[in-house]
């Protein structure tokens, strides 16, 4: 481009693109005209919903290309956040308030006919995760740009996120969401970012004009991976996050051979199968394991994004390789992306010929990991002969990693039996790479979601590792985009606040600290709890309109919202239903403060357990519900198809949050510090984050239960028999027994005979039975508590005033300083 025409063009991107009223309107009508192709006549609100989203996106994009331009100038260090899911969620009231533009819109949609709070609902959510490690990526990208961090986020363009659940017959259905089909107007694609993504084939060594060998990897299969960019916006700075969302694209319309052979479907068939590759989320806890396709996506993503951060490094860098870490950082967000680490060794050796050793050096000091589980069906490893296949040239990188490693090791006189457990190569038939001691090796740190889910890492599943690098493990808690989870998804509340303690909480969550001091003010309390009414009432009609069942709106709304696992425990939630069910017909005149149960959560498609308590949920809840004897005091919701938008509704009309998993199975849970947010009490075993959450608001403004982690050890140690628990209990044993008798499922009693032998027959292994008593004990505390209206306020006030540390403000600015060693950048106005 010759200089002049380039200039022309940067003058005109200065043109400032503040948002009036007016020009937001006018723009609406161009981008409806012109984009969209409207007429008036013939304008849906989900038009003017469009057309408002790419107005904003004319902002973003010129922030972004503004940002992009001064990274480029002053040669920052960026982090690439890798993460196979983000739980986005919608994204247009949270990009007008990030954006301070909320109002504005709301006179500017207004001034054409139409009302923003509607456009608002008409977006689909993009449920591109499965539970809390995507949604903790989303929250991420808020805090990113607010913090001013430079950061690229990296992820799959799914054409279908996780299913839609639907119940019938109190079965959960699952359907595909095509959440594409109505376009998505935040996504902008990138034709100029577009990289080739090689699989299987064969591997050939050939000599350089130096005479030193090298591999050229010829593959069998190649396919496009075609960027799409959705940009992010901070809270009241110009910084956006850049989520690029990779789509595979075939690489070749057609193959010509099997047109030659007149296969015409065959070779449509062909680049369908490429194409696959972001087709499809795979939903998580499915016990079965190793999938193609999976590992397909997992190499996919990492592959594009490597080939992107070193295409932008040698364009600012050329070929300075010693500048690699001073300028990225790629994260790990958990497992599922550690082929980036044999990648990124491939492409310095292999494509740009650098040595072996300074390639492994910069590979250690650019990589970092988090996890987020320590379920050991979680734990990634892929078969060799997988691996084989389908990446021959990471799998011979991955050997020699390891070879390199354990030889290290060895030197150092490390013991076979640990030299045996931190191998990224598991013998046995067939032999594995375990994909998460890989992880360990490379990174440079290792961290944990919460202190005691660090604990555990260090202690148990990671123990050799941390016994030989002390310094790489660290613990950075998880939080919540607080923006998202209470200015936007509580407005009335977020006033109330301001009102009174200004609005630098939203910026900065610590200050929130200043509401402890009205926790004693009559009149705050008054207007604190009328809030909280008022979302319950919404949330009362939206039920009816959901499910059809008419509840209380002044009962307890005891929630209990989360993916459906075994591990999370619905099930003892359950039996303190069935139990509370069978205490109200004895004795009829039992104070009981009337509660809603509220469940929501999805289960894999291929648990069957999991899929069979939301089953025993629906078939309790109907005897329950329709039993005169207990229905006036106890109800029970499922609210179907969970995710992101309906949790938004959920969480501002809570009193109580059930975070009940079997301590030391829960990494961190973030549920739990969004309800104490909104103004919810806790009941919690000491498991993941509620033992910080424990911390922060004392025992006395918190209900805690059960065994600790030491204490399930024990009673395993000695002996665990949940038979005995059983037999000693009566009104346990009453719960039980109904259950398994099929009283709940007379239409086939011996529907849940499968979940009763999980507790009596398998062990219990999530100790449900041994923690059924002190939750009974605490829910009657509970119970009593709640009539007390005013100390409960207080308490609530208190929750919400010491949430303060819980915002992923603090987590990333945590990330930032001491896993990316990474800085601020101001956007220069
Ligand atoms: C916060 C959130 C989760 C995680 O909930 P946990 O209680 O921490 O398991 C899962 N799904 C959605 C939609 C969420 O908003």
């Amino acid at each position: 481009m010759s200089q002049n025409k380039h200039k022309k063009i940067l003058d005109l991107f200065d043109i400032d693109l503040k948002i009036e009223t007016d020009s937001l309107s006018s723009s609406i009508v161009k981008k409806l005209e012109y984009e969209l192709g409207k007429y008036k006549t013939d304008t849906h609100t989900s038009d003017i919903y469009k057309a408002l989203a790419l107005s904003v996106r004319d902002l973003l994009i010129s922030h972004w290309n503004d940002i992009q331009e001064q990274y480029r100038k002053h040669k920052v260090r960026k982090v690439y956040y890798l993460s196979i899911e983000y739980l986005l969620g919608t994204l247009l009231k949270t990009n007008l308030i990030n954006l301070g533009i909320y109002e504005i819109a709301e006179k500017a949609v207004s001034n054409l006919g139409y009302d923003l709070k509607e456009l608002i609902e008409c977006e689909p959510d993009a449920a591109l995760g499965n539970g809390g490690l995507g949604r903790l990526a989303a929250c991420f990208l808020d805090s990113l740009a607010t913090l001013d961090l430079p950061a690229q986020a990296a992820g799959i363009r799914y054409e279908y996120g996780i299913f839609r659940q639907e119940i019938r017959n109190g079965f959960q259905r699952e359907y595909p969401e095509n959440w594409l089909n109505q376009d998505n107007p935040w996504e902008i694609p990138r034709t100029d970012h577009i990289y080739p993504i090689q699989f299987s084939g064969s591997l050939k060594t050939d000599v350089d004009h130096k005479g030193q060998n090298f591999v050229i990897w010829e593959p069998r299969e190649i396919v496009l991976a075609e960027a799409y960019d959705v940009f992010i916006p901070g809270y009241q700075t110009k910084t956006v996050t850049n989520l690029r969302l990779w789509k595979a694209k075939s690489s070749r319309e057609f193959n010509l051979d099997y047109f030659n052979h007149g296969d015409y479907l065959r070779a449509i068939e062909d680049k369908q199968k490429s194409e696959n590759i972001s087709k499809v989320l795979y939903p998580n806890d499915s016990i079965e394991q190793g999938r193609e396709l999976r590992l397909k996506q997992e190499y996919f993503l990492v592959c594009a994004t490597l080939q992107d951060a070193l295409s932008q490094f040698i364009m600012e860098e050329g070929e300075k390789w010693e500048q690699l870490p001073n300028r990225l950082v790629f994260h790990l967000n958990d497992t599922h992306p550690t082929l980036a680490i044999p990648e990124f060794m491939r492409l310095l050796i292999d494509r740009h010929r650098v040595a072996w050793d300074l390639a492994w050096k910069y590979t250690t000091e650019c990589f970092a990991y988090t996890n987020h589980t320590i379920m050991p069906e979680a734990l990634e490893s892929w078969s060799v002969d997988l691996l084989e296949s389908i990446l021959p040239r990471h799998l011979q990188l991955i050997y020699e990693i390891n070879f390199k490693f354990l030889e290290d090791l060895r030197k150092e006189g490390v013991s076979d039996d640990i030299i045996q457990k931190v191998s990224i190569v598991e013998e046995g038939s067939p032999k594995r790479i375990r994909m998460f001691n890989l992880a360990l090796v490379a990174s440079s740190s290792v961290n944990g979601v919460a202190n005691l889910h660090t604990e555990i890492l260090k202690k148990q599943l990671f123990r050799e590792y941390s016994s030989l690098y002390p310094h790489k493990f660290i613990n950075v808690t998880n939080g919540v985009a607080h923006r998202r989870w209470l200015l936007s998804a509580n407005p009335a509340l977020s006033d109330l606040i301001t009102a009174r303690i200004g609005d630098g909480w939203k910026r900065d969550l610590t200050q929130i600290s200043l509401l402890e001091e009205f926790a004693t003010d009559k009149d705050f309390c008054a207007q604190w709890a009328r809030i909280k009414e008022t979302n319950k009432q919404k949330l009362a009609d939206l039920t009816y309109k959901l499910v059809g069942i008419k509840i209380d709106p002044n009962s307890l709304f005891d929630v209990q919202i989360k993916r459906i696992h075994e591990y999370k425990r619905q099930f003892l939630n359950v039996l303190r239903l069935v139990h509370d069910c069978q205490r109200l017909r004895e004795f009829p005149s039992l104070s009981y403060a009337p509660r809603t149960v509220f469940f929501a959560g999805k289960a894999a498609p291929g648990y069957r357990r999991a899929k069979l308590i939301i089953k025993l949920i629906h078939a309790v809840g109907n005897v329950i519900n329709n039993d005169p004897e207990v229905n006036q005091r106890l109800k029970v919701v499922f609210l179907p198809n969970y995710n992101v938008s309906l949790a938004e509704k959920i969480f501002p009309a809570s009193d109580l949050s059930e975070q009940i998993s079997a301590p030391g199975t829960e990494a961190s849970g973030t549920g739990n510090m969004k309800f104490m947010l909104n103004g919810s009490l806790t009941v919690c075993t000491m498991d993941g984050a509620n033992v910080e959450i424990i911390g922060n608001v004392g025992r006395e403004n918190i209900y805690v239960f059960g065994n600790s982690v030491d204490e399930l050890k024990q009673l395993r140690d000695s002996g665990y028999d949940p038979k005995e628990m059983v037999r000693e209990d009566e009104s346990l044993r009453n719960a039980v027994n109904a259950i398994r008798k099929g009283f709940f499922s007379k239409e086939a009693t011996s529907l849940f005979e499968d979940l009763c032998k999980g507790l009596l027959e398998e062990g219990d292994p999530y100790y449900l039975l041994a923690d059924f008593k002190p939750y009974i004990s605490v829910q009657n505390q509970i119970s009593s508590d709640y009539f007390f209206k005013e100390t409960w306020c207080q308490k609530t006030v208190i929750n919400a005033a010491r949430a303060g540390s819980f915002s992923t403000d603090r987590v990333v600015s945590e990330y930032a300083r001491k896993i990316w060693n990474l800085r601020e950048f101001y956007p220069i106005p």
